[in-house]
């Protein structure tokens, strides 16, 4: 079977499969939550299921009232939505934003905006429509010539994450913001060096991840000239999430930076 059959099949797997999911979605309706990504209103969402190791520990990180039935957004991409529909500050003016691993949910949004210069950039550009390819530790643009960055669970898979903040300051322009997320367990960083791909699995969850981060990623950020707001999901206006959730999955995903270049 050819490549083309083989995506073609797939695309119409998808495009049912995406009809079931909206289909479902009637029977979680109700007015209790609001999706920011949707616009759907829910009484509850689904239920996340999964498991992997942190420190070496199988952790269950099966938490309810997780994914939204009608777009599949987890509680970090309904917190990323949340907060830049509430601060439309960030989409005002004339403005070059920049999108490291763009989620489609956010470039639909920001191409709402004809006075935003919007660019989608990856390593990889190959894997997303009309991308750019960066290297986000040696990004190829100039000092001072981006207005905003957003970069969500990109970060814990760079070895060299401070090369790589740095870089993300150096090309914001002065008063220029960063939008950060990525997954955060606890107060402090942990990290080994020179893990084998098996080893991080073991250790991080992910076998692409280099680390667990902290909220002491905070400390980094500032180090590179950044003034920092951690947002929590509690922090937003709007009933997105269900605050009473405490599983390592929904700890790991409530946290996002706000980064202001002084
Ligand atoms: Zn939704």
């Amino acid at each position: 079977m050819s490549k083309t059959m083989i995506k073609a099949i797939y695309r119409k797997f998808k495009k049912y499969y995406q009809r079931f999911v909206r289909l479902e979605s009637v029977f979680y309706a109700g007015t209790k939550y609001t999706c920011p990504v949707c616009e759907g209103h829910f009484n509850s969402f689904k239920t996340y299921r999964g498991n992997s190791f942190i420190k070496g520990v199988k952790v269950d990180h099966t938490t309810k009232n997780y994914t939204c039935p009608k777009c599949g957004s987890g509680i970090r991409h309904r917190l990323v939505m949340g907060f830049l529909k509430s601060n439309v500050q960030l989409v005002t003016g004339k403005k070059n934003v920049l999108h490291f691993a763009p989620e489609e949910f956010i470039t639909d949004y920001f191409n709402k905006f004809n006075n935003i210069n919007y660019i989608k950039a990856d390593i990889d550009p190959s894997k997303y429509k009309n991308a750019i390819e960066l290297d986000i530790t040696n990004i190829k643009l100039n000092d001072n010539s981006v207005d905003g960055i957003i970069c969500i669970h990109v970060l814990e898979h760079i070895e060299d994450d401070l090369k790589a903040i740095s870089e993300l300051s150096r090309i914001l322009v002065s008063g220029g913001w960063l939008l950060l997320a990525l997954p955060i367990y606890g107060n402090q960083t942990f990290e080994l060096k020179n893990l084998t791909a098996k080893e991080r699995e073991f250790q991080y969850g992910i076998d692409q991840h280099m680390r667990l981060n902290g909220l002491d990623l905070q400390n980094k950020l500032e180090k590179a000239g950044f003034k920092v707001q951690i947002i929590s999901t509690g922090d937003l206006p709007g009933s997105y999430f269900d605050l009473t959730l405490n599983t390592p999955h929904s700890e790991s995903d409530k946290y996002l930076f706000f980064c202001s270049k002084a």
